[in-house]
């Protein structure tokens, strides 16, 4: 059973502990640690469980506007991802998939995807990453030509979570009012749009739903352009500053579900007539992970009550996705040793978590790219100063 004491710290109010006893207590309730034979199916019905439990409505702006909590949000995909990965995925995706809605949308594009992605009743993809412009965002190459009234949408993207069971993606393509980065628009596709196909399925080491998508003049109304023309990056950068701190918070909870099972497994495992536990070395361990885990902890909570606070978090979040990923890897890395010839068995907790905190090094920004972003926040702070 995981220290709660976190829940005391000041970045928190009453409501937050609340949330995350009650959702940690009907995650117990609904979601296993089971294997997910049909991936798919599995992820449909967490999102509809998801939505039927009332927490999806954490994953939205609300009805009257209100902001995105993000404290909410990083406790929520924190308690999931140490419940079960694929429940944390699914609520994870229906907000980045509808974040950008959420926070540029209009008020008709509001109204016609938030409260379906909150009932679970539409499943949401965020579509950013092509074969050539991954790291480097600002490369893409899939473009959208405006034709009257309408967009006409020809291009690639890849590495799409939710791709083959999304209802709708958001998809940022190159538009052209200035080069690079400033000429890059954001769409809401829907799956049965002519011309929008998948084309191919993705499988990685911990399975979930992803695919390559293609669209081949894929006309899509100018009403579904998210936010100005030419705004596109601003949109995707915006949305990624609150769920980046998220993925942090997921690395938190994956890090913490390993720890409670070392420590299950080093108290009990008898060997040289004791236990794991009463050698130094593994309490050395222990030490490690536990200060690891509080660690960035403090840095992801951090920045996730900054951003509520109304404040930038470009440097903090990149601080907390950066910490919290590499540590919980290091983490979940020393509690499957301790399990020895056990941890590496299929679909033991530890065999699990091992496989899913790996592509959270990679996705939304890799370690190296918050690295740049992080200096490039302090050198900007720095040659201001001097001027
Ligand atoms: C499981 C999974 C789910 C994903 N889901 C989505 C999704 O839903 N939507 C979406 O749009 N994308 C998604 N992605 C894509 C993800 O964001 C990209 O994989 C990521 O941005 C890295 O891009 P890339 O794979 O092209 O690697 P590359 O850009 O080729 O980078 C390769 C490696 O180079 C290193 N690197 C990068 N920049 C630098 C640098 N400046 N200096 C030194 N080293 C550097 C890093 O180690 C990086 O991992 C997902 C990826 C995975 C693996």
């Amino acid at each position: 059973m995981s220290d709660k004491t976190y829940l005391e710290w000041p970045f928190f109010d009453a409501r937050h502990a609340a949330l995350e006893r009650e959702l940690d207590a009907w995650a117990a309730r609904h979601v296993g640690q089971q294997h997910e034979a049909d991936v798919d199916a599995a992820c449909r019905q967490l999102v509809r469980q998801l939505g039927e439990g009332g927490w999806l409505h954490h994953a939205i702006a609300g009805a009257e506007g209100a902001g995105i909590d993000t404290r909410a949000i990083c406790l929520i995909r924190e308690t999931l991802a140490r419940h079960n990965g694929l429940a944390d995925f699914a609520f994870a995706m229906q907000g980045l998939g509808s974040g950008a809605i959420s926070l540029h949308g209009t008020a008709a594009q509001r109204d016609a995807y938030l409260p379906r992605v909150a009932r679970g009743e539409a499943i949401a993809a965020f579509a950013l990453s092509e074969p050539q412009a991954g790291s480097d965002v600002a490369a893409m190459q899939c473009a959208a030509v405006q034709d009257g009234d309408h967009y006409v949408l020809n291009g690639e993207k890849t590495w799409i979570s939710n791709g083959g069971i999304a209802d709708f993606y958001v998809v940022f393509a190159r538009t052209g009012e200035q080069p690079g980065a400033r000429g890059i628009s954001a769409f809401i596709v829907d799956a049965d749009t002519p011309g929008f196909e998948i084309a191919e399925r993705i499988q990685v080491i911990a399975p979930h739903p992803l695919a390559r998508l293609v669209f081949r003049d894929c006309r899509i109304p100018a009403t579904q352009r998210i936010g100005a023309a030419g705004q596109g990056f601003k949109v995707a950068m915006s949305t990624l500053d609150v769920f980046r701190t998220s993925v942090a918070a997921a690395a938190l909870g994956f890090a913490r579900r390993a720890l409670d099972e070392a420590l299950a497994h080093a108290t009990q495992r008898k060997m040289f007539g004791q236990v794991l536990s009463d050698f130094q070395m593994t309490q050395a361990k222990l030490a490690q992970m536990a200060t690891g885990i509080d660690a960035a902890a403090l840095l992801t909570y951090r920045a996730a009550w900054q951003r509520d606070q109304g404040r930038n978090v470009t440097k903090e979040a990149a601080m907390a996705k950066m910490t919290a990923t590499e540590t919980a890897q290091q983490v979940i890395d020393a509690a499957l040793q301790m399990f020895g010839g056990l941890g590496v068995v299929s679909e033991q907790p530890v065999e699990r978590l091992y496989r899913e905190i790996r592509a959270l090094r990679i996705y939304e920004g890799a370690t190296e790219v918050q690295q740049l972003i992080i200096a490039r926040e302090l050198l900007r702070a720095a040659t201001t100063k001097e001027a």
